[in-house]
């Protein structure tokens, strides 16, 4: 539950009467009522007792603690948790579910090398948007303490895939405590993820973590009894925490989900504020159910599932549900504002202008391919409005059409001097024709499904 300004204020009976504006702010309820709306940092105020600060430290955290899962230069970095609310309308659900694949290190070499190709491999582009699986779950089954250590330096040593910041994070799990801390010694650079911390493993773990703190994953057989356990672990001031309740089925797993988010969110309960962990590799054989489990647990609410297996007709889905979840639903998709060659246009090829709702952009770029006439496309940022509703708002008019179309380099690129706007957005051809002089301005389609018709044409008549 978010704190208010006079919450704040009432922490600080010594600081309330101050008003010394050092914070920058004119009076101490100002800087109050600006921290509790996340609009400044509490190190801005110089007159904090320690005890203060760490006491509205925790209260200001957000009602899920964030994890970060991965280290080291190149590597790419899971952040998992940070959550605020249990409904995405409330506001966006902020860090996307971290899909992990599930090695075990007694699985033959041949299909562990695959598993590790196959997260680099199984890459998508969406919206603009580049979309994986995140994580490589080691798992000790072989009994062999050495082996595991040897699966955790193979993962650390995996490349990363193109386009992706860097290699997969990792989530190590082994029930023998000794062999998960030498996987972990294997792999320490890389920040891991270690799972489990149990009631029965806590007191070896703890004196390692003191040293040298990374997440963990803590796993007991009920709600109840992970709050012994992420309570000790905060004592020992041990925050990165992922919950795992210890639910394998559909129904246990989603009425545990929710309590937890419930509980940390609603209740403001800090012993299970933490993003918590899915196995739907447990749950079933079938890799078709084992999806849609996946699917189910990314709606509510889990912040990892683990997968047996990557598939791509499996994990585009639930890589786009993940996507769609995860999209604030008040900012519209957009897509970078700049000019997208289709096909191999020359100096001679058609110039349309449109705007940069990715819907837009998807739909219009696609006809225009469909019609086979190279072109050259000029998106324009409407901060993620379509043609229509971005001339509603002003964001696309004539002037400012015109001036991006000035600093888009086209003038490099074509000696035509012919730009074709969209039907919708007929009414600013005036305004365009008189702050773009020297270019001639086209109306094209209403619908971008009429430019495959009328694109050849229209380019035929350029060349003439
Ligand atoms: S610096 Fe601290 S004491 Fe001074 S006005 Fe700001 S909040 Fe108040």
């Amino acid at each position: 539950m978010a704190l208010k300004g006079t919450d704040v204020v009432k922490k600080l009976p010594e600081l309330g009467k101050k008003n010394c504006k050092e914070c920058g702010f004119p009076t101490c309820f100002a800087f109050a009522m600006k921290l509790a709306g996340g609009g400044t940092s509490l190190d801005k105020c110089p007159h904090l007792s320690p005890e203060t600060r760490d006491e509205l430290l925790d209260a200001l955290a957000p009602a899920i603690r964030l994890v970060t899962i991965g280290a080291g230069e190149g590597s790419s970095v899971l952040q998992i948790g940070n959550e605020e609310v249990v409904y995405r309308h409330e506001k966006t659900f902020l860090h996307p579910t971290g899909v992990a694949l599930l090695v075990s290190d007694s699985e033959p070499e041949s299909s562990v090398g695959e598993k590790f190709r196959k997260i680099n491999k199984l890459h998508f582009e969406r919206v603009g948007v580049h979309l994986s699986a995140n994580l490589l779950a080691l798992r000790h089954d072989s009994g062999d303490k050495e082996k595991f250590a040897a699966l955790a330096r193979k993962a650390c040593s995996a490349g990363p895939a193109p386009g992706a910041a860097g290699p997969p994070g990792i989530m190590l799990i082994s029930e023998d405590a000794d062999a998960l801390l030498a996987a972990w010694d294997a792999c320490a650079g890389r920040r891991p993820l270690l799972y489990p911390v149990t009631h029965e493993n806590i007191d070896r773990i703890l004196p390692k973590l003191r040293e040298r703190p990374t997440p963990v994953g803590v796993r007991a057989g009920s709600i109840e009894e992970l709050v012994p356990l992420t309570a000790r672990l905060r004592q020992e001031k041990l925050d990165e925490i992922v919950l795992d309740p210890g639910s394998r089925s559909l129904m246990d797993g989603i009425r545990d989900q929710t309590l937890i988010r419930r509980a940390a969110v609603k209740q403001s309960f800090r012993y299970l504020g933490y993003p918590t962990v899915a196995f739907p590799c447990l749950m079933t054989g079938d890799p078709m159910e084992e999806a849609l489990l996946a699917a189910a647990f990314i709606v509510k609410y889990a912040s990892i599932v683990v997968l047996s297996d990557l598939d791509r007709h499996t994990l585009l889905p639930l890589l786009t549900q993940r996507l769609n979840i995860y999209t604030d639903p008040r900012m519209p998709l957009s897509v970078k504002e700049q000019v997208y060659e289709i096909g191999e246009p020359g100096p001679d090829a058609p110039v349309l202008v449109t705007a940069n709702w990715a819907l837009t952009y998807f739909i219009v770029s696609s006809e225009v391919e469909g019609s086979k006439v190279p072109a050259f496309l000029l998106v324009k940022d409407t901060e993620g409005l379509g043609v229509l509703t971005g001339w509603a708002a002003g964001k696309f008019t004539g002037d400012s059409v015109a001036a991006f179309i000035r600093k888009s380099g086209i003038e490099e690129k074509v000696k035509t001097r012919t730009v074709l706007i969209p039907g919708m957005a007929g009414r600013i051809r005036g305004d365009l024709e008189e702050a773009l002089p020297g270019w001639k301005i086209v109306v094209g389609p209403r619908e971008a499904s009429d430019i495959p018709s009328f694109l050849p044409a229209f380019a035929a008549g350029l060349k003439q």
